[in-house]
């Protein structure tokens, strides 16, 4: 099995590097991407020449596209050269609108009448701060009122709900492509059925630009668990996808969205089938 979608304490996820590489080991992955939110911090930690499991450098990048209407959607980005110039100073600025944003979300939550403030959310990260780091100082401060991280984000920092605050910039859908390509990788839709948009019309748009795939092995059921969706739905869900990547020529990724032991997929369960690398890597054309 490979795993093509994974998080770090880098981002909003609990295992460090090397902890997760022993994971990987442990439960015998083949390959696995490191993918944070909007961050290379870890990945850039791979040095080439490990090779059970292949490590693969990548990231999610959070786009807002104002003009295409696309609002908090990621694209992920696979076989990164981690050290291009231009994903580097653009990842640094997007950090301040990131950090705006959590600022801004810790005000709102106080003009609701929670007691909290930023500093407590930071604690909770040891890098890229995210909404998950916001719903667990809630979680600690009022575990009467909420039992999990879910179920925080359900009612208040939800796209939509009354906490969430929208960022004010991000990448647009093609800027996100250019620069997954500017670095040597390649761009798949992540998740396609988390957004409120049509799946056609996005794939259509994302491949228009360049985009290159999507990902279509995903556990929804673990990752989304107040949709309720089956065992059955999910296989449903994959297949959809399948056909969609294969009527708009589109290639196919996938992994478990791994955050740590407390939130969604464990390590190892959920992944790609091993020829989705085959795949990927004769697309690429470039020496891993
Ligand atoms: P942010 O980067 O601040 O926009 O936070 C995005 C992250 O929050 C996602 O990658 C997920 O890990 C988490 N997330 C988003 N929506 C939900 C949800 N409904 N339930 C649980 N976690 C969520
Ligand atoms: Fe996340
Ligand atoms: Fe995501
Ligand atoms: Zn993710």
């Amino acid at each position: 099995m490979i795993d093509l979608h994974a998080h770090t304490s880098a981002s909003d996820g609990s295992l460090s590097f090397s902890e997760l590489v022993t994971e990987a080991k442990r439960v015998g992955l083949r390959a696995l991407a490191i993918t944070d939110h909007d961050t290379v911090r870890c990945a850039s930690m791979i040095r080439p020449g490990a090779s059970v499991p292949l490590l693969i450098p990548g990231a999610e990048l959070t786009v807002f596209d104002e003009g295409l209407g696309y609002k908090d959607i990621h694209i992920l980005g696979l076989f990164l050269d981690t050290s291009d110039a231009a994903l580097n100073s653009r990842l640094s600025l997007l950090e301040s609108d990131r950090l705006a944003q959590k600022r801004a979300t810790v005000a709102r939550l106080r003009e609701l009448g929670y007691d909290l403030d930023f500093e407590e959310v930071r604690r909770e990260a040891s890098g890229a701060v995210g909404r998950p780091h916001i719903a667990k100082a809630l979680l600690r401060k009022y575990p009467g009122e909420f039992k999990s991280v879910s179920e925080v984000f359900q009612k208040l920092l939800a796209r939509g709900k009354e906490g969430y605050v929208e960022r004010e910039a991000g990448f647009s859908l093609r800027e996100s492509v250019d620069l997954i390509h500017g670095a040597g990788g390649l761009a798949f839709v992540a998740h396609p059925l988390l957004y409120p948009y049509d799946s056609v019309k996005l794939l259509e748009d994302f491949r228009s630009l360049g985009g290159d795939g999507v990902e279509v092995y995903y556990d929804y059921i673990k990752n989304r668990p107040e949709e309720r969706i089956s065992a059955a739905e999910n296989t449903r869900i994959i297949e959809r996808y399948q056909g969609l990547a294969r009527d708009l020529g589109l290639l196919e990724s996938g992994g478990s969205d791994f955050h740590g032991a407390a939130k969604g997929q464990a390590l190892g369960v959920f992944g790609a089938p091993d020829q989705v690398l085959d795949r990927l890597t004769a697309a690429l054309r470039k020496p891993l």
